[in-house]
């Protein structure tokens, strides 16, 4: 069994470290909440000292931190990961963060003999629990196949998306279909009330019919036609609205970064801007039909 280092046990990273731990890894963990790093220990884990005491003598390193400026912060620079770390570890970083921060940390982490993958996910707090999320992976062939065991204990599908960085690409174009055809249902369904036609109508219509998707069939953003989704409880998260638009945001950065058109991108974010200008960015991101109701 392995030795791993695991930095950074939020919502998701908690529960993560919890299933290698679970799979008999030894883990040696670090964050900067003292309570996280309590409930690991609690289930098995060792403490470290800081995040460099996190990395030194493992096999391999998980990251899952908030976001681009974390990641650079921890790995790079004299206290940094990779100048801790012994050479040929493996490290895997599952934060959601900017290509390019992405792109760079590999780079230097390959510059020093380290083996590095990106590997975002999707799946959300229930998938980090349950071990099912699904992975999307950058990086190497050999990084990816030394990743892919670790990875096989926190997820249920793991996917190599090409070269370093792809994960983020993927996640990125993934959130961006996401949150363009979240708006485009609500608007739908809501056209739909104004002129007399019952939600459920609609779904039983649209759902067999060329408007189908997983927006509308999966995470419906109306109460009724899909008893599991977010609508039936008052838009409680689910996938909050922030979450949506962090991934708008950068989508947006990574569009701009290769002048690729992404208008309805641009204005998705623009909208979900609005759910956090309004205080209603805790909402699950189906809440947007509220902001076009006038709601929030
Ligand atoms: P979180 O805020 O709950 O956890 C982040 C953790 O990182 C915190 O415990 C924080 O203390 C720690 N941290 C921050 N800076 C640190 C540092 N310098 N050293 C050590 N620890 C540090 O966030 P989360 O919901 O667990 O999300 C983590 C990542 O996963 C994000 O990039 C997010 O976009 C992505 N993600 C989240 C979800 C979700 O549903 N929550 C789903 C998919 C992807």
């Amino acid at each position: 069994m392995a030795a791993i280092g695991f930095i950074g046990l939020g919502n998701m990273g908690g529960p993560m470290a919890r299933n290698l731990v679970k799979a008999g890894h030894k883990l040696k963990v670090f964050d900067l909440s003292e309570v996280a790093v309590a409930a690991l220990v609690e289930a098995g884990a060792t403490k470290a000292e800081s995040a460099a005491d996190a990395a030194r003598d493992a096999d391999a390193v998980v990251t899952m931190l908030p976001a681009g400026e974390h990641v650079r912060s921890i790995y790079l620079g004299d206290a940094g990961l990779l100048a801790a770390a012994k050479k040929g570890t493996l490290f895997i970083d599952s934060s959601t963060i900017d290509v390019t921060s992405a792109r760079d940390v590999i780079m230097a982490a390959e510059a020093v003999g380290m083996m590095m993958v990106d590997a975002p996910v999707s799946g959300g707090v229930g998938g980090a629990e349950a071990g099912t999320l699904t992975f999307m992976v950058g990086g190497s062939a050999e990084g990816f196949e030394a990743a892919k065991p670790l990875l096989e204990k926190m997820g249920k599908n793991i996917f190599h998306a090409g070269q370093a960085g792809n994960g983020q690409v993927a996640k990125v174009c993934n959130n961006m279909i996401l949150g363009i055809s979240m708006i485009g249902v609500s608007e739908a369904f809501l056209l739909g009330e104004k002129l007399g036609l019952d939600a459920q109508t609609l779904f039983d219509i649209s759902s067999t019919a060329s408007g189908q998707c997983w927006s509308m069939t999966s995470y419906c953003p109306v109460p009724g036609p899909v008893p599991a989704s977010p609508a039936n409880r008052n838009y409680q998260a689910g996938f909050s609205a922030a979450m949506m638009l962090k991934d708008l945001r950068l989508a947006q950065d990574a569009s701009k970064s290769v002048k690729s058109p992404t208008p309805l991108g641009a204005q998705a974010a623009q909208l979900y801007a609005l759910m956090e200008a309004a205080g209603a960015d805790g909402l699950d991101f189906s809440g947007i039909i509220k902001l076009l109701r006038g709601d929030v």
